[in-house]
């Protein structure tokens, strides 16, 4: 009986010995080196919050103060021109140009005219040939290589991942798919509200509806498209809270910054 007493302790002992402590990697079951790395890959892919920072209907005379703010920060941005602003006088154009040697910055299609202020949104998308022909005149004012347009006053999208249209631009999308245009359409998912140029915890709003959209597990959450405009950052305060917006999203979200042509098609 002792015997088998001590039988039994030597059992119970051994079984203690070869359990591992909590952060011990299985024995005899390590996982390889290629697998650590693809196992990182996934992570990365999956909790990666990644922002597309957009600029509507510049070039605007508050234009080179936002770009001091994104040349400090160092990140990807993206502009949607309006041709007609380039037109509009000598300083707006030279402002434009200068912008165009950043390498950080890709400039993208918003319309020649962006003919939607004063309630004219409807008639405006109501000759689908007009839009088309407004967003083909603004082809001479941005780089030759841009394929992304944004449409005025409208969040529709046109890429592989997400299609959205409305009644409103129904047919000037069907027009750009019978003419085989195949340039990429990108709406939003959130925008920069006036109030947030005056009110810092109105950007702390905004950062928690981004995080919350990137946690939804949908395809693609994790890519947030925000849309601002040159004209809201005519104050310090505005600026500071553009400051805060990406000092945010980058240094406690750990967020990349990519520009809207690098939005998965
Ligand atoms: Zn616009």
């Amino acid at each position: 009986m002792r015997f088998l007493v001590f039988i039994l302790f030597f059992i119970v002992l051994s079984c203690q010995h070869d359990k591992p402590s909590f952060n011990a990697p299985p024995k005899g079951n390590a996982p390889s080196s290629s697998l650590l790395k693809s196992d990182s890959i996934i992570a990365e892919q999956d909790t990666g919050l990644i922002i597309y920072l957009t600029f509507d209907d510049g070039p605007y005379k508050t234009t080179p103060k936002i770009v001091s703010v994104l040349e400090k920060e160092n990140i990807k941005s993206s502009f949607f021109i309006i041709g007609a602003q380039r037109d509009r006088s000598p300083l707006f154009d030279s402002i434009y140009r200068r912008n165009l040697q950043n390498p950080m910055f890709r400039f993208y299609n918003h319309s020649y005219s962006h003919a939607i202020t004063k309630g004219r949104i409807k008639k405006y998308y109501k000759n689908p040939e007009n839009v088309l022909a407004d967003i083909e005149k603004n082809r001479a004012y941005i780089p030759s290589t841009s394929k992304m347009i944004r449409l005025p006053g409208k969040t529709i999208w046109r890429t592989g991942i997400r299609k959205r249209k409305d009644k409103m631009t129904a047919g000037l999308l069907d027009l750009m798919d019978e003419k085989k245009i195949d340039d990429r359409i990108m709406g939003w998912d959130f925008s920069w509200k006036k109030e947030m140029s005056k009110d810092v915890s109105r950007v702390d709003t905004l950062i928690t509806k981004i995080i919350k959209k990137s946690k939804k597990k949908k395809p693609y959450s994790n890519h947030v498209v925000i849309l601002t405009h040159d004209y809201l950052y005519n104050s310090k305060t505005a600026l500071e809270n553009l400051t805060y917006l990406i000092d945010q999203l980058k240094n406690k979200y750990h967020c990349s910054f990519r520009w809207a042509e690098e939005y998965p098609n």
